[in-house]
């Protein structure tokens, strides 16, 4: 889970300014004193980096999982889902949705699926609290781990600037996403994510993860290639790990809900 104290200082420096939340200083939103991320002249969560440029969005259209799909949340039970210690996930269960539990409520934690996954095409459902609480990372902060390392950020980022590869379709402090085609808070959104796991031998990364990703149909991450797993204030890293993980949902803390999450691993025949 990232730390948010820059929220607390952009909070303090902001205190009392008339300002609307677009025309806040880009200064007051993120970090001058991160390591840079390679090939940029960005720091790793640079408030300086330009905001990516709105669009709007299409209108909703379900998505109805293709035969061939795992489908991991129906909107009825958790049983896809475990909390990190093996045990039944603690999320909330209620109109269909799985929910990050209120701060303090038990049973929280990320929620991890049972089963492990490589390459795959994955969709789901995400929406944060129809109410705004808080600004920039503590506005419906969640994420989605691939193979519970690599965060496509969820978070509410209509209107509420943050660093920019920390905003909702950013891999999380690797790279913005190419648009901000984010809904409303409580309006729900999707993610329809390919990913290729990396590919390790000797102890080394010898390809790295891909990843290319639509918020609501619009195009966000285009074959990213990911730098590593994702971090707070460094550049990500690879550390060998098995070929398969499960997919992670973050709680940060926020009431995220989730619904229509299936995946479908790729299998080795698909591409011969
Ligand atoms: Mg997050």
């Amino acid at each position: 889970m990232a730390p948010c104290r820059w929220a607390l200082w952009g909070f303090i420096a902001l205190a009392g300014a008339p300002a609307s939340a677009q025309e806040r200083p880009q200064k007051a939103i993120g970090y001058s004193d991160t390591p840079m991320l390679p090939g940029t002249r960005w720091h790793v969560h640079d408030g300086q980096r330009p905001q990516p440029r709105v669009v709007e969005p299409g209108a909703f259209r379900a998505a109805v999982p293709p035969s061939d799909a795992v489908v991991l949340f129906d909107g009825r039970d958790l049983s896809a889902w475990r909390s990190e210690s093996g045990a039944p996930s603690g999320w909330v269960l209620a109109d269909g949705a799985m929910i990050v539990p209120a701060r303090g409520v038990p049973g929280g934690g990320d929620a991890f699926t049972r089963q492990e996954f490589g390459d795959f095409q994955l969709h789901l459902e995400w929406a944060t609290p129809e109410t705004p609480v808080g600004d920039g990372q503590e506005r419906g902060n969640s994420g989605v781990y691939l193979m519970g390392l690599y965060e496509l950020q969820v978070l509410d980022s209509y209107q509420n600037p943050t660093y920019p590869d920390g905003q909702a379709g950013a891999i999380y402090g690797q790279f913005p996403p190419l648009v901000n085609a984010s809904r409303k808070p409580g309006e729900w959104q999707s993610y329809d994510v390919t990913f290729t796991a990396p590919r390790f031998a000797d102890g080394k990364v010898v390809s790295p993860a891909y990843l290319t990703a639509f918020q609501n149909g619009v195009l966000i991450q285009d074959h990213v290639a990911l730098l590593g797993a994702t971090g707070h204030r460094v550049v990500g890293t690879y550390k060998p790990h098995p070929a398969q993980g499960p997919l992670r949902l973050q709680d940060h803390g926020n009431p995220v809900r989730y619904r229509n999450v299936w995946i479908r691993p790729l299998r080795s025949d698909d591409r011969s």
